[in-house]
């Protein structure tokens, strides 16, 4: 079969009058293309061109697709012509060898292309499609929020301020889109959203971006529990799909190694209140005490014991959001969940939501907002008002588990990390 091919020089290898051309294509760049340039089977300046190809130069190949069980992908081309587009004068920047995380991020607008980065984008676009496929076949509805917002939903800490034209009134990026699906599940039923979200963490941890991928959900006549079962159920749908998919099951194979733990995941997982949490951990000598947030640590000392992804439910009141639903059986606790997985921890964060627009107000100001700003959330509870619930999970985070990747930043091409010096 005759096919051209076109796309970018990985590697060259020359044997005498056999050139071995790596090539990435626009078809399956995430499988090297195997070209073979054989000196008396391809005129003189095809001979030349590939002799002269450099690393990362852009040509095109034409030639024989055939069967070849030991290169990649099984198959190769071999080439009847190639013709160059672009041969660039200046060797590649990053070389052949691989780098320190520094120098992939000084260049990241070339590292991109890097043969890992490329297999990483490929499970990340699918992972988005499968999530969407499961809201698709579920009838939620996909809405669009806003991204500048004048509402803070998760602790005035992480708030990013604009300057808005000559404004004096804050503005801020937005840490969530949940108080708009809250006004739009009401709209709608059930409605979901992909976004980016922003928190200025100044902590530099291997799980915190400042800007990431948040997939929330919302949903009206939805109690905490039914907020738990879609939680698991779209996760665990997009796990099996991802490793069913031809394509991406290969590359989570490569790219992570073993995949038991990820293939044996099933509902229901695991409920872990707060209380039985401190429980373990308090055995586990952890220095912690009733009431304190968990930190990565903990969670992970959690993970480690439950062995599975699970939900780490009922934490108190004060460590949460003021929009939560305080548990009627015991106020101290609220009806709260976090989706916490092995090796990074929490990737979704989730709960019923407060109805009573009393108990909103008071904690809105306990977390030292004005309510005034909220008038437009309150109004919510004071018209046609049902109860509902909602998360958001972590794209880059639930990524990073999949793969199980070291550091949050590899799971996007262009991470916003606290340091604008690795801004390009
Ligand atoms: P953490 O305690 O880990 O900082 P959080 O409790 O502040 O997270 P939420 O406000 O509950 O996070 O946000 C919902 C989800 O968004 C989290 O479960 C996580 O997957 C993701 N997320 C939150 N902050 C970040 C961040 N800085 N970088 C990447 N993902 C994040
Ligand atoms: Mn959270």
């Amino acid at each position: 079969m005759t096919y051209v091919a076109k796309g970018w020089l990985i590697k060259k290898r020359e044997h005498g009058k056999i050139i071995f051309l790596d090539m990435r294509t626009i078809d399956q760049p995430w499988i090297p293309l195997q070209v073979v340039i054989k000196k008396q089977e391809v005129d003189e300046i095809t001979w030349e061109n590939a002799k002269k190809l450099r690393q990362e130069a852009s040509f095109i190949a034409e030639g024989e697709l055939i069967q070849n069980p030991r290169a990649p992908g099984g198959r190769e081309l071999r080439g009847k012509q190639i013709i160059i587009v672009h041969n660039p004068e200046e060797p590649w920047p990053l070389g052949k060898k691989s780098h320190p995380p520094e120098v992939l991020m000084k260049y990241r607008h070339l590292s991109v292309r890097g043969q890992k980065f490329i297999k990483i984008w490929i499970v990340r676009e699918k992972l988005i499609h499968y999530l969407r496929e499961w809201f698709e076949k579920n009838h939620w509805h996909e809405v669009s929020p806003p991204i500048f917002v004048m509402t803070a939903c998760e602790g005035g800490a992480t708030l990013f301020r604009v300057k808005w034209f000559e404004e004096k009134i804050p503005v801020y990026l937005t840490q969530s889109a949940q108080l708009y699906l809250e006004a739009l599940c009401f709209a709608l039923g059930r409605v979901w959203c992909l976004a980016p979200s922003f928190r200025a963490e100044k902590s530099r941890t291997r799980r915190h971006l400042a800007e990431y991928w948040h997939l929330e959900a919302e949903a009206a006549f939805f109690n905490f529990e039914d907020n738990l079962r879609v939680q698991e159920e779209l996760v665990i749908y997009a796990i099996k799909k991802l490793l069913n998919d031809d394509v991406t099951g290969e590359l989570i194979k490569e790219i992570r190694g073993n995949v038991d733990d990820l293939d044996e995941i099933k509902a229901p997982l695991p409920r872990v209140t707060y209380t039985e949490a401190m429980e373990i951990l308090q055995r586990k000598n952890f220095k912690i005490k009733w009431g304190d947030d968990l930190g990565a640590d903990e969670e992970k000392a959690l993970s480690e014991e439950i062995g599975t992804a699970f939900f780490l439910t009922h934490f108190p009141t004060e460590i949460k959001s003021f929009y939560v639903k305080l548990d009627p059986n015991d106020p101290r606790v609220c009806l709260a969940a976090d989706l916490i997985v092995p090796h990074v921890g929490e990737i979704i964060g989730g709960s019923e939501r407060e109805t009573d627009v009393n108990e909103l107000i008071k904690r809105i100001k306990a977390q030292g907002f004005d309510p005034t700003n909220y008038e437009w959330y309150l109004d919510l509870r004071r018209f046609g008002s049902v109860p509902h619930s909602g998360f958001g999970l972590g794209i880059d985070r639930f990524l990073m588990y999949i793969l199980k990747l070291e550091h949050i930043r590899d799971t996007l091409p262009f991470p916003r990390l606290a340091r604008v010096k690795y801004f390009i």
